[in-house]
């Protein structure tokens, strides 16, 4: 009898297994009901050509207005979303909500700048990704050419299927570009072989931009590659007018950061474009 009591009991579902399934149950469950009750709202960054001066672009991000935390960052429920499955349906929902948002600034005003989406690999993959594009692009009337999908290293991985889905994605004449570049996945030979249009220089390489510094070095030879290859580039994460010198020296061609400004509600996006025309956003 005792001898059975100090036995380890076996079994799959211990207590703290059994804590994170109900979590990760729960967790599914408020993040639907966030979609359904429309707590979800896309804040949106401007993208600056450094030559011009002017905003040509926007990047969409999430964030998710809890009626009790009040305004969660993406960080903290993406990776969950994408643990249940229901980043599918969030994503949807973004490229639907940029798009249409873009729309309609193109109708109130005559300006044209491009949306940025980020995707996540599930839902690059998933069946009938590039049908629900289009289908998204028509709903909202947007020009393919004003669309840029945001991919990562890490999804180029199975070249081969990275490459059928981004002809496709091509095809229909959305953008590409390549998030957080230098992070991830490092083999240069993708570069050559994949239909994409854009890198964008991670953040992380931007913070130690000093005189002879590797990162200098890093960022430099980027820019030149994404040259050479046919690429545009765009640094994120500029914070400094020292960075911003920088890369107008080393030729870059748009930035995204602090610097301009950080990412806004559309409400406040009317206001921040207006001031880039007038020149003003550096100063
Ligand atoms: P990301 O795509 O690399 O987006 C850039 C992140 O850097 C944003 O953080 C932005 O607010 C931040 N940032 C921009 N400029 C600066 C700067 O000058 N300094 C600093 N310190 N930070 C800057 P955020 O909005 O918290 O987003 C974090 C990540 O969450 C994104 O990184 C992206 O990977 C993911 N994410 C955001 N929205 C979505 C979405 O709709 N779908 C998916 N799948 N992922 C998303
Ligand atoms: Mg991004
Ligand atoms: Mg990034
Ligand atoms: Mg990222």
């Amino acid at each position: 009898d005792s001898a059975r009591r100090t036995e380890e009991p076996y079994c799959f579902f211990n207590p703290e297994l059994l804590q994170s399934a109900i979590s990760h149950i729960e967790m599914k469950y408020r993040l639907r009901e966030a979609l359904e009750n429309e707590e979800f709202v896309l804040h949106y960054q401007p993208q600056v050509n450094i030559e011009s001066g002017r905003v040509i672009g926007a990047e969409a991000l999430l964030r998710w207005q809890h009626p009790d935390f009040g305004l969660v960052m993406p960080n903290e429920f993406i990776p969950l979303a994408e643990q249940t499955g229901i980043i599918g349906d969030i994503g949807e929902w973004v490229l639907l909500t940029a798009c249409h948002q873009n729309a309609r600034w193109q109708r109130q005003s005559d300006s044209k700048i491009r949306v940025a989406v980020n995707l996540s690999a599930s839902q690059l993959f998933q069946a009938g990704f590039a049908d629900m594009v289009s289908g998204v692009l028509r709903k909202t009337g947007l020009d393919p050419d004003c669309l840029e999908l945001e991919i990562t290293e890490s999804m180029m991985i199975d070249t081969e299927k990275a490459i059928k889905i981004l002809n496709e994605l091509k095809s229909i004449g959305v953008h590409i570009s390549i998030d957080d570049f230098g992070t991830g996945y490092s083999s240069l030979q993708y570069l050559r072989i994949l239909p994409v249009d854009k890198l964008k220089i991670d953040r992380s390489f931007l913070t130690n931009v000093k005189d002879h510094s590797s990162d200098t070095a890093i960022v430099s030879a980027i820019i030149a590659m994404a040259q050479h290859l046919g690429l545009k580039v765009i640094a994120e994460g500029v914070e400094t007018k020292e960075q911003l010198e920088f890369l107008r020296k080393e030729r870059c061609d748009e930035i995204q950061g602090f610097l301009i400004s950080k990412a806004v509600p559309a409400n406040d996006w009317e206001k921040l474009s207006l001031l880039s025309y007038k020149g003003g956003i550096y100063g």
